[in-house]
């Protein structure tokens, strides 16, 4: 059996798109479920708008989403003789001609078919040009395209697709297409397909979009004696709008990069991605990267476009509430220490990492983790709602602070009065605390709830979270006794 041999080749010309990812995803485990390979290719041949950040910041989010790649990366423009000498094989073999038309006759003609309401084809009026003609032209400095000889035949050109079935079309609808521009550039079309060749390219899965492609790069491959690799076309993703998703419409969103300065696992965001576009057949949505190596098939890929649940201007999420919820699943279930080693660099950049929390500390910052990790979304989520319990400087919510404590003049006494009982208690444990302010809460006649959920907005200044007495051990007596003993002060702010 030959190897499988997938490739991911981006454009360098913006940041990784999520269906960019998607796409080198689905590649990647194709690769990975036949044990062939994945070679990344960058297709940088576009030098206008290529760059340099680019390319950065594609490596960057494959690497980020977990995609290891075998061979590349590649770059197109290292293999710019390659595309020539394919041309020039073509012109060689009669498959393909130089083109002397000029754009202001190409428009004229256009014009007319427009008029006549026909479809516009190139008429061939270079095709079958003499060779002594093509000669005095060019002697006289006449600029040419190379133009491919679409096969004067009956009948259809096709292929089957993996995803969508036998794909096809008449020879004599398919016009003589451009493959080297007047500048002496190959097209990308032509590029694409001698890189396929060379890196010997078995299957290619890509967005539905470059299916207008797919016919001509078969001939293509068809007339440089080259196997036709298999090809697997995916559906678009498309907005709640029906319109596709696009950094000119939706922004940023549509970035890996935003993914991750947003707090997404990684892995929560791949397998949000790889789920747009294909399913298992049954239910299951949760896969680890090993099942969904096992379970992955090209057959499965849906043959309908995809949604992405999002509204412009939808003020709760920031994104697709589903890429959201399967981030809440692997932040709330994933191994405490692997998530530790992602929420550390977002405790960085806020100021509220204390190395000892790998080492002396571990135990207790572990422990803390998986407190409080139930209600949060994101890994953003630990420095911000989860601020109270790395630093006694902290915001109180505007809600709880008016239900819980504004409301109630008496805790400004009771608080600093637990405060004392608390410091005074020789162990500080769940039933000792709890204790202590239940026995308060009769002593004064109040329901311990007043006592309680005044308590959480004081020490953690939020309205709901983990159980109140865990809260307070895992924050610390020290701490707690210091917030209780503060309470004042959320009244004079008001
Ligand atoms: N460079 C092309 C793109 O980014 C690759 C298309 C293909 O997969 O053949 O769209």
């Amino acid at each position: 059996m030959t190897e499988t041999r997938l490739r991911f080749p981006p454009s360098p010309t913006g940041y990784l798109h999520i269906g960019g990812a998607r796409t080198a995803l689905y590649n990647w485990l194709y690769a990975k479920k036949t044990g062939g390979k994945l070679i990344l290719r960058i297709e940088d041949t576009d030098a206008e708008r290529s760059t340099q950040e680019s390319i950065q910041g594609i490596l960057d989010g494959l690497e980020w989403l977990g995609i290891e790649w075998d061979e590349g990366p590649y770059f197109q423009t290292e293999f710019e003789s390659d595309h020539e000498a394919a041309a020039q094989k073509l012109l060689d073999k009669g498959k393909a001609y130089k083109c002397f038309c000029t754009k202001e006759e190409l428009d004229a003609k256009r014009e007319i078919a427009q008029a006549n309401k026909t479809t516009y084809g190139y008429d061939g009026t270079c095709r079958n040009l003499p060779a002594e003609k093509v000669a005095e032209n060019e002697a006289a400095g006449l600029p040419f395209v190379i133009r491919f000889k679409v096969p004067d035949k009956e009948g259809t050109i096709g292929y089957d697709d993996k995803v969508l079935g036998h794909i096809k079309a008449h020879y004599n609808e398919i016009e003589d297409f451009v493959i080297v521009r007047s500048t002496g550039k190959p097209l990308y079309l032509l590029c694409n397909v001698v890189d396929d060749i060379r890196d010997r390219i078995t299957h290619i899965i890509r967005g539905s979009d470059h299916m207008t492609n797919t016919i001509r790069q078969v001939l293509l491959y068809e007339a440089l004696d080259a196997p036709v690799p298999v090809f697997a076309h995916m559906p678009l993703t498309l907005d709640l709008n029906k319109a596709k998703i696009s950094k000119r419409k939706h922004g940023e969103i549509v970035a890996v990069h935003f993914y991750k300065e947003h707090g997404f696992i990684p892995w929560a965001l791949s397998n949000f991605l790889v789920l747009l576009g294909w399913s298992s057949g049954d239910d299951t949505e949760f896969f680890s990267k090993e099942e969904l190596i096992q379970a992955f098939s090209l057959e499965r890929i849906n043959k309908a476009n995809s949604t992405f649940n999002y509204r412009q201007g939808d003020a709760k999420f920031f994104t697709d509430p589903k890429a959201i919820a399967f981030n809440e699943h692997y932040l709330r279930t994933m191994p405490i220490e692997e998530l530790a080693v992602m929420v550390q660099p977002f405790l960085e950049a806020e100021g509220l990492w204390d190395d000892a929390y790998a080492t002396d500390k571990k135990e207790w910052f572990l422990h803390t983790l998986d407190l409080i990790r139930d209600r949060f979304h994101t890994l953003t989520d630990f420095a911000a709602l989860g601020r109270a319990y790395f630093s006694n400087d902290f915001p109180v919510e505007e809600k709880p602070l008016k239900k819980n404590v504004l409301k109630h003049e008496g805790l400004k006494e009771w608080l600093p009065l637990l405060a004392d009982r608390y410091e005074a208690l020789d162990d500080f444990n769940l039933e000792t605390a709890e204790q202590a302010a239940r026995d308060l809460a009769t002593e004064f006649d109040i329901k311990p709830g007043v006592i309680i959920n005044g308590m959480r907005t004081v020490v953690t200044g939020q309205l709901a979270g983990p159980s109140m007495f865990d809260i307070l051990v895992t924050i610390g007596r020290e701490n707690v006794i210091r917030r209780l003993r503060d309470v004042e002060t959320l009244y004079k702010v008001k």
